[in-house]
């Protein structure tokens, strides 16, 4: 009578239905009807029923889910950051930026590690690499360049010796607090240049004599007892800003943190509760490393608990949707794939054919294709997804291949044409960096079905692209993007007439390999193909650890090289704190070449360059215009220049192995032996370098991902966003694959007992995951 809503009442007619030949139907069917059912039971729990203006004689109203105090206290968290005390409109934005939209995502704004200011030294025995705390007086400040670059520079003794700070990107208004003859404490990271030491960008503060600090900067940790946290950068903000806001946030919203871990869990597993573990994590104090440690791991047992219960309750009641069918027998198929294939310099591998196989009677089925497509790197994953492509637009489709950086995208755009603009098919590169005239003619043609293949950047998810009719995906690299961007691709399916979207078929391509352990416990709903085998006739690219002091042998071996001809790369790590060190350090490395390699020609490449820069500069080391190329992390994934035969990594103790692994497969392309050299800077744990070893020992990608697994834990595969799961916040920086397999047997065994979440300790749960993963879980099967 009008007083449930329609959803109910065809939920309600779908479920009667159901069973209307149950017990002639086969057990495998029986199966799935259960299940279905059971996902209508779960779906008509949690809908809302809207009770009826109050009609006399209605026999039963349900009422909708109360809202508990649990919901209030979620709601509370999931205000905008701007209710934080301190944060103003631009300072927002700030944080927006980084994707910190609410309370709790800054509550999840985790100390990228911690400082112990209490240790100092005199400057004489200062350390490089060592971050500490010195006193000493100003003697002069001053402004220098380098290159094109202003740097503000102070020199400072403590009778000892003289040490050199500076700063790359300062306001001079800022720098002129900065007194001469004033003593400071002084805390950085101890780096050298020749003899001289010094600190970028150190912390500064007027030091008192008799102890008494001065206040406007040390509100908000005592930087002399204990641990004080060191956050991500966030654009120019001092990490000091920082801190006062996180800390204002967890002050005033702490009491709305909910645990949903049972307590009989957190127990047996040894958890803080919630509110306790980000206390610890965001103002440890003297509580030590430990303490953090374990305060950490509660937060991620908490992440991982409740994604394995939506997984769980995902499995219930997925039922596969309708895709689009495309059929690989068609005869305009059969004849571009046999163009493409004639064409080809090289006969596919069988690796490569048993992939394609598979993908084929994906693309074939009446449902969207979910395919994850591994191999390693160098394994030809490039032309296998330019004939899943083909097969598209054979059928009269559309299909996008998105890739995570311009330079690959330009790249990819470059070797499809060469094919299909012979098969008479129109490719198009779309990225951000095209003038907007021809952008929107671009879009136009697109729009109209006129491109067959578009391959871009994170261009393609923007709006105002609109295919015609889109039945392919791919990503390259996805473990470069977000689900987001992913699901973004996804929506851009066809619309069909009675309004419903047919979502394109998804192949998503990674380099990375993903363990099989963590396959099977993640990627619950995703097909995988595996290419194993290399092209022939590759030669293995030796491997080599080096220290500091055979700096000079890597670049006699880069210079060998360079005179036969061949190119090479320098690749400086990422700063995690700041983009602006990172620059500042591969501009230096460049300068330092640029000498020392007289007589050849050294480019530079990094992420702040235009993208036409970008594309001048790689064209001309493609073209072999440029000798040695310094870059940063920018070139990781897939660019594919042969002539390059050398490789140097610095600070390779910085990196993943799997970055590594990825790095180093920009070598040994082509038909000259290459070299990869991985400079390490000394640690004191032996552990760098027996992981780096590994890579020494195998290029076999696999076996590297499995060793990455055993020393770092799956936090990289989660956090990089291997998984395609919804993006951890947390579990991103915690590596323990243990913790993983028990919050999944727990999950498991509570979903056993309360199947639907009903009893009441199932209430808390269930409310968290509604508003934590609610959209996100949705997600997860995109991959
Ligand atoms: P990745 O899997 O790392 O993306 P690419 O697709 O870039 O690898 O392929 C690496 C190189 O190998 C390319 O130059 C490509 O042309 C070449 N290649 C691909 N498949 C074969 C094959 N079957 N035989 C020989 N070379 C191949
Ligand atoms: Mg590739």
């Amino acid at each position: 009578d009008g007083s449930f809503g329609t959803d109910i009442l065809s939920m309600l007619d779908k479920l009667q239905t159901l069973f209307s030949d149950f017990d002639s139907e086969p057990t495998g069917v029986k199966q799935k009807l259960v299940a279905e059912a059971a996902g209508l039971v779960g779906r008509l729990l949690n809908t809302p029923v809207v009770a009826p203006i109050s009609k006399p004689g209605a026999a039963c109203v349900i009422q909708p889910s109360a809202s508990g105090p649990v919901t209030e206290k979620i709601k509370e968290l999931k205000r905008g950051v701007q209710f934080v005390k301190g944060v103003g409109p631009r300072l927002e934005a700030v944080l927006n930026k980084k994707g910190i939209y609410t309370v709790e995502d800054l509550l999840y704004f985790i100390p990228i590690r911690y400082e112990d200011r209490s240790r100092r030294r005199k400057i004489r025995e200062l350390k490089k690499g060592e971050s500490v705390s010195v006193v000493a007086t100003i003697m002069a400040t001053g402004e220098s360049r380098y290159g094109r670059r202003r740097v503000f520079e102070i020199v400072v003794t403590d009778s000892t010796g003289l040490l050199k700070l500076k700063w790359f990107n300062f306001k001079t208004r800022y720098m002129s607090r900065f007194v001469k003859d004033k003593k400071y404490l002084i805390y950085g990271t101890v780096s050298a240049w020749g003899r001289q030491v010094e600190m970028i960008h150190p912390d500064l503060k007027l030091y008192d004599e008799d102890g008494t600090e001065d206040r406007s900067v040390n509100e908000t940790a005592d930087e002399s007892t204990g641990l004080l946290p060191v956050y991500s950068q966030l654009e120019r903000m001092h990490q000091l800003s920082i801190r006062k806001v996180v800390l204002g946030a967890l002050k005033t919203h702490s009491s709305n943190i909910v645990s949903a871990v049972p307590e009989a869990v957190a127990k047996r597993h040894g958890l803080l509760d919630l509110k306790s573990a980000f206390e610890l994590v965001h103002l440890p104090g003297a509580k030590g490393e430990a303490a953090v440690k374990s305060a950490k791991r509660s937060l991620a047992f908490d992440e991982l608990f409740l994604l394995e219960i939506g997984l769980a309750l995902k499995r219930q009641g997925v039922k596969r949707s309708a895709g689009i069918e495309l059929s690989c027998g068609l005869p305009r198929v059969v004849e571009l794939e046999s163009a493409l294939r004639k064409k080809l310099p090289f006969k596919l591998t069988a690796s490569q054919e048993s992939v394609l196989k598979e993908i084929k009677a994906d693309m074939g089925a009446p449902h969207p294709m979910n395919r994850l497509l591994q191999g390693d790197v160098g394994s030809g994953k490039t032309v296998v997804s330019l004939i899943a492509a083909l097969v598209a637009v054979g059928a009269g489709y559309q299909a996008a291949i998105m890739a995570p950086t311009e330079i690959l995208a330009e790249q990819h755009s470059l070797v499809i044409k060469e094919y299909t603009d012979s098969l008479g098919l129109k490719t198009a590169l779309l990225t951000s960096g095209i003038p907007k005239k021809k952008k929107d003619s671009l879009l136009a043609s697109i729009n109209e079905g006129e491109v067959d293949i578009v391959v871009g950047t994170h261009a393609l998810i923007q709006k105002g692209v609109e295919f015609d009719s889109l039945a392919l995906v791919v990503i390259d690299e996805q473990h470069r993007f977000g689900v987001m961007q992913r699901a973004e691709l996804k929506k851009k399916g066809i619309k069909q007439a009675n309004g419903t979207l047919l979502p394109p078929d998804m192949l998503i391509m990674t380099a990375t390999p993903i363990p099989r352990t963590l396959t099977m416990t993640l990627f619950s709903d995703i097909e995988v193909s595996i290419i194993d085998e290399l092209p022939p006739g590759r030669l293995p690219v030796t491997t080599k650890i080096l220290r500091e002091k055979d700096r000079e042998r890597a670049y006699d071996i880069i210079r060998e090289n360079l005179k036969k001809g061949s190119q090479a790369y320098v690749v400086c790590p990422l700063v995690e704190e700041s983009e602006e060190l990172q620059l500042a350090d591969v501009m230096r490395t460049k300068e330092r070449l640029d000498v020392l390699f007289g007589g050849f020609n050294v480019g530079l490449i990094h992420g702040r360059l235009k993208s036409a820069e970008k594309e001048a500069v790689m064209a001309s080391f493609k073209a072999g215009r440029i000798d040695l190329l310094v870059s940063t992390t920018v070139i990781e994934v897939g660019v594919d220049v042969p002539n390059a035969t050398v490789m140097l990594i610095e600070h390779a103790e910085r990196f993943g192995l799997a970055q590594l692994h990825q790095l180093r497969g920009r070598v040994g392309r082509g038909s000259g032996k290459s070299i990869c050299l991985l400079l390490a800077q000394w640690t004191n744990s032996e552990d760098t370098y027996r992981r780096l070893k590994v890579l020494e020992a195998t290029e076999d990608g696999f076996k590297i991902a499995e060793e990455d697994l055993a020393i770092r834990g799956p936090g990289d595969f989660i956090g990089t966003r291997q998984s395609g799961l919804p993006e951890f916040r947390f579990s991103a920086s915690l590596g323990d694959l243990g913790l993983l397999k028990s919050a999944r047997e727990e999950a498991v065994a509570h979903l056993e007992t309360d199947p639907f979440l009903l009893s009441a300790q199932s209430a808390t749960i269930k409310e968290v995951l509604k508003a934590r993963w609610k959209e996100r879980l949705e997600l997860a099967e995109i991959g």
